[in-house]
């Protein structure tokens, strides 16, 4: 269990008596000390501007460290911190102001003049900017405030953060973590993956979603370890940074790509003790590839925005590809059938969790918060998973992309795993359309790695192995699939743009 109920207190702990450089970033680095002291100018600017325990401030900004300090100073100022997307439109934009009534605003100068009406409706009083390089008016008013800057006392229930969720389906929600959420999942995730202050990792994420801002930097500051911190995820940057760093955090895209580069040998990543994957499934043969052109074992873990890490495989012990692993200490996983009941090894349900890092609801959604978080407090994640006879869960897809076909259950990810084991055949997607005789038909979307696929391939393998209710009715092949920047293969757009394929 965590001492202390500020987020940045425990952040900042580690870190505190260091003198070494915590942040690489081509130009050079920052100590902790500057780093803190940073964020400290920042707490003392926003309580300057108004800013008030509880208030939202919402980033629309490029990575950079200065946004990084933004963040940390944010929470010792009490506020909420509420990143956005860059790739956010106006429109977009606008609904979140709206939805958060942020007390400030900062975003990328070059983007004013287009998110001014969307500033003017939700009547954002304070707007800021913050471009790529660190510059604009947030960071010219900080440097003529002073650093030492106290946290202004919050309790481990208060909130730290909004994050929204990426929306697959309605509007997107706003997920509230607390300073308990977020500073226990850091501090199990440090101590589970051994996390020192001799690591380095490379920070290659986008830092306005979990997986960077919480799993990656969270982590590296409660250990006090140092970051490679890089704009974004770049082949070149990651093969320069490895030789000098330990760790690597990424989405399964990082490692395919790694895998097609020649670069990538036992030499090359030598002096790295942990690749760790999330956000979106590890194929299981992009893990076996990874061990035989490295020697080292990726290891899977599991989380989403409502609910920080929930299991990981472990760091000593077997680390089963396909699979995400055991709940993390201090998080219950159960695995239910429809009505509830907890369901058997082997057998595909619902996955369910409970524990300190669960949010606390979605901001301004009470209804939508009842639906999905218990008041015994099992969150519904709406992932569905199996559990194996040593524990291990796997993730067999969302509860929204099951796909009923002639009153029969198919689970995409099952089909997909028989497609993608084809040669030829570097990924593939599975979804349900409507169909007026099946309700919904099977439908797989594949990329081939080598003109030579055949839809008749693809045809003979899932018939061989597959019922004949799970067969794709028709198969595509595409050049690539819908991806957002977390690597996640949005089938929602699959299933828009294929909607009218059997109409
Ligand atoms: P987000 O809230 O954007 O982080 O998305 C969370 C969702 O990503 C989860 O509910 C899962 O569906 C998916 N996800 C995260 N990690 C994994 C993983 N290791 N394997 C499969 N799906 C994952």
């Amino acid at each position: 269990m965590y001492k202390d109920n500020h987020l940045v207190a425990q952040l900042r702990a580690a870190s505190f008596d260091r003198e070494m450089d915590v942040f690489v970033q081509g130009q050079g680095g920052r100590t902790f000390g500057a780093f803190f002291a940073n964020a400290e100018r920042y707490a003392a600017l926003l309580a300057s501007r108004g800013v008030q325990a509880g208030d939202r401030v919402a980033v629309q900004v490029n990575k950079s460290l200065e946004a990084l300090e933004l963040y940390v100073g944010t929470v010792m100022a009490g506020a909420v911190f509420l990143p956005l997307n860059p790739d956010y439109t106006a429109s977009e934009v606008a609904y979140f102001l709206q939805d958060a009534t942020p007390r400030m605003f900062v975003l990328d100068p070059s983007r004013k003049s287009e998110m001014q009406s969307a500033v003017e409706t939700a009547n954002v009083t304070q707007v800021m900017t913050l471009d790529a390089t660190g510059g604009g008016t947030l960071k010219d008013a900080a440097s003529s405030m002073p650093a030492g800057f106290a946290p202004v006392p919050r309790t481990a229930d208060d909130l730290a953060a909004i994050l929204y969720t990426s929306g697959t389906t309605g509007r997107s929600k706003g997920a509230m973590l607390t300073h308990r959420a977020l500073a226990s999942n850091a501090e199990t995730l440090v101590d589970y993956w051994r996390f020192t202050p001799d690591d380095v990792l490379i920070h290659a994420l986008p830092i306005f979603h979990t997986h960077g801002l919480f799993v990656a930097t969270n982590v590296a500051l409660m250990a006090g370890a140092a970051m490679t911190f890089l704009p974004k995820f770049n082949l070149d940057a990651v093969f320069a940074a490895m030789p000098n760093a330990t760790t690597l955090m990424g989405v399964p895209t990082f490692y395919t790509r790694m895998l097609q580069d020649p670069r990538l040998t036992v030499d090359s990543t030598r002096n790295m003790r942990l690749f760790v994957s999330g956000s979106a499934p590890l194929l299981a043969e992009t893990h076996e590839r990874w061990t035989e052109r490295t020697g080292h074992k990726i290891l899977e873990r599991y989380g989403m925005t409502e609910t920080n890490m929930n299991t990981s495989n472990p760091y000593e012990g077997a680390r089963k590809p396909g699979t995400v692993g055991l709940p993390l200490p201090g998080v219950d996983v159960k695995i239910v059938d429809s009505d509830g009941a907890e369901l058997d090894v082997d057998q595909i349900g619902s996955i369910e969790v409970r524990g300190d890092n669960v949010f606390a609801g979605y901001w301004q959604m009470p209804e939508k918060t009842a639906e999905e978080l218990r008041e015994d407090g099992w969150f519904v994640t709406g992932d569905l998973g199996v559990r194996d006879s040593d524990g291990y869960i796997s993730i067999v897809g969302r509860s929204k992309d099951l796909i009923i076909s002639g009153g029969f259950n198919v689970y995409p990810k099952e089909v997909e795993a028989v497609i993608d084991d084809l040669p030829n055949v570097l990924e593939s997607a599975v979804i349900g359309l409507p169909h007026k005789d099946f309700g919904e038909a099977v439908v797989a979307v594949v990329v081939a790695s080598d003109p030579a696929l055949t839809i008749e391939a693809i045809s003979v393998a899932t018939s061989d192995k597959l019922a004949r209710f799970k067969c794709p009715k028709i198969v595509l092949i595409v050049e690539a699939l819908p991806r957002n920047t977390m690597g996640k293969v949005q089938k929602k757009a699959l299933r828009e743009k294929y909607e009218n394929l059997f109409r």
